[in-house]
């Protein structure tokens, strides 16, 4: 029979900001069209005050709790953060199992599927055994990611040697080649465990009924038209159907009357429209220092107004040191150039600030003309949302790959040459995508023609809408469980 009350859905998010706060938009996108109701699940390894300020933002359709503590001390300290989260989440898959089930008994008989992040595919036994129909994987990232860890399984035999060392750019049914250096990292050394794991989630992401992604067809048709169509599993139909979702960005509800309002925001009030740059390596990028002292005196060379996400370099650490915690080990501002604060921020034209910034609201802001960024997907989809020009400067995890995607692809950015990071072509590259009349404008009419695209498929009867309210049938229609039931 027909239920009367909406779904509730049970969503697992492995650590990261960049993990959990697209997450959250999913549920909230359930929530406002479709009626459901979601319990997010996050780790213990991740109670950090930003993602507890960030879930206790979340609107009543959508609660939250943390899984117990799982010991994952026998890990290596120089273990991959890709490693650890995929061990956390194979560990706490009883744990999980029982929270699962005692959700089915206090939802009565509401929940309807469990959705599970990227690195959270062995969750996906949990969900079985608790008795959950729908099993799905959200995946954050975008097309051209999620195809390469499908065909994993397959390249793990037909690339015997390493990634960079490829003669030839990869390339994958629809896909922009990728120079094998820019394959994403934790693919890069065969000998470290991490590289197994992704093997691993490659295979086991077969074992769900449909996978969501937070992309859209616009910004890489190639993927998106290969992995919608039916055949597109081979003809074992080897993995399950995915779905492009996205655009699903993280809007803050907006500047409140009265409420302290950002410095950073107040500082972009006084500038003049599409003056500034917004510099920001998302949640854990650091830099090493001899880099980070290159953009502070490649933003100053390029005479261009500022506002930078500054946190202290990674040398001695890696360039995800901040991963976990999303907050700076040491003072940031130690480590720029001896008299930059004075003859830029002091000057007016820059604003450095130390680990986080309002990042949706100051792309938002009509004084922001471009972003470098260190392409997180999160990052970019909210440049696009946003009509924003970027950057490319990629650090970890998959973001060179996106560089490629988004400067050799789609033309949404332009990339600093990952073998030359000097101040000259730091500024020639920011000057450009601000003002430039070449490649730059080309840039900035392409992000202008995404951020519409991003647009009308969210709408009602758009391309993403559509696919959302189709998995979303799936879930709710009472007939069949499906093969994999
Ligand atoms: N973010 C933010 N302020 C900051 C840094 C990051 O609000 O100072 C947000 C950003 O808007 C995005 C997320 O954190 O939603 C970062 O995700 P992304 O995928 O870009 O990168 P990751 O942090 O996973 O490397």
């Amino acid at each position: 029979g027909k239920i009367n009350r909406g779904p509730h859905v049970a969503m697992l998010a492995t650590p990261g900001m960049g993990h959990l706060i697209p997450l959250a938009e999913l549920a909230k996108r359930l929530a406002s069209r479709h009626g459901a109701t979601a319990t997010l699940i996050t780790f213990a390894s991740t109670a950090s005050p930003t993602q507890r300020a960030f879930l206790a933002s979340l609107p009543p359709a959508v609660s939250s709790l943390s899984l117990p503590p799982v010991d994952l001390s026998d890990l290596p300290r120089a273990a991959a953060i890709e490693t650890r989260m995929s061990e956390e989440c194979a560990r706490s898959v009883p744990a999980l199992t029982a929270v699962l089930a005692d959700l089915r008994r206090s939802t009565a008989g509401r929940l309807a599927a469990f959705v599970a992040d990227l690195f959270g595919a062995d969750s996906l036994d949990a969900a079985r055994a608790a008795g959950v129909r729908r099993r799905c994987i959200f995946f954050p990232s975008n097309l051209h990611v999620l195809t390469l860890i499908l065909h994993l399984p397959d390249l793990d035999a037909a690339v015997p040697g390493a990634f960079r060392d490829m003669p030839e750019p990869l390339r994958l049914p629809g896909c922009v080649p990728v120079p094998g250096p820019d394959v994403l990292m934790p693919l890069q050394d065969k000998a470290d465990p991490c590289y197994r794991w992704m093997v691993h989630h490659g295979a086991k992401y077969r074992d769900a009924h449909a996978i969501l992604v937070n992309s859209f067809h616009a910004v890489e048709p190639g993927p998106a038209k290969v992995l919608r169509q039916p055949e597109s599993g081979g003809p074992s139909r080897r993995w399950p159907a995915v779905y492009p979702i996205g655009p699903l960005i993280h809007a803050d509800a907006g500047r409140k009357d009265g409420a302290s309002s950002s410095p950073c925001l107040e500082w972009l009030d006084r500038q003049p429209p599409r003056s500034v740059v917004f510099v920001s390596f998302g949640s854990g990028g650091a830099l090493p220092a001899e880099q980070m002292r290159e953009l502070a005196l490649g933003l100053e060379l390029s005479g261009q107004r500022f506002l930078w996400v500054v946190r202290s370099p990674s040398d001695g650490g890696a360039v995800n040191d901040n991963y976990y915690d999303a907050e700076s080990k040491r003072d940031p501002f130690a480590y720029l150039p001896e008299g930059f604060v004075d003859r830029t921020c002091a000057a007016g034209v820059g604003l450095v600030v130390p680990s986080w910034a309002p990042q949706t609201q100051v792309l938002a802001h009509a004084a922001t003309g471009a972003f470098l960024t260190h392409c997180g997907w999160n990052s970019v989809l909210e440049s696009l949302v946003y009509g924003v020009p970027m950057v490319a400067w990629p650090l970890y995890a998959e973001q060179r790959q996106n560089a490629v995607l988004l400067s050799d692809g789609v033309g949404a950015a332009l990339r600093v040459p990952e073998s030359s990071k000097r101040r000259e072509i730091i500024a020639d590259t920011v000057r450009e995508v601000m003002r430039g009349e070449g490649k730059g404008a080309a840039v900035r009419a392409k992000v202008a023609e995404l951020q519409k695209a991003a647009a009308e498929g969210l709408r009602d009867g758009g391309a993403a809408a559509a696919a959302l309210a189709e998995v979303v049938q799936g879930w709710t229609t009472t007939t069949g469980g499906g093969e994999k039931d």
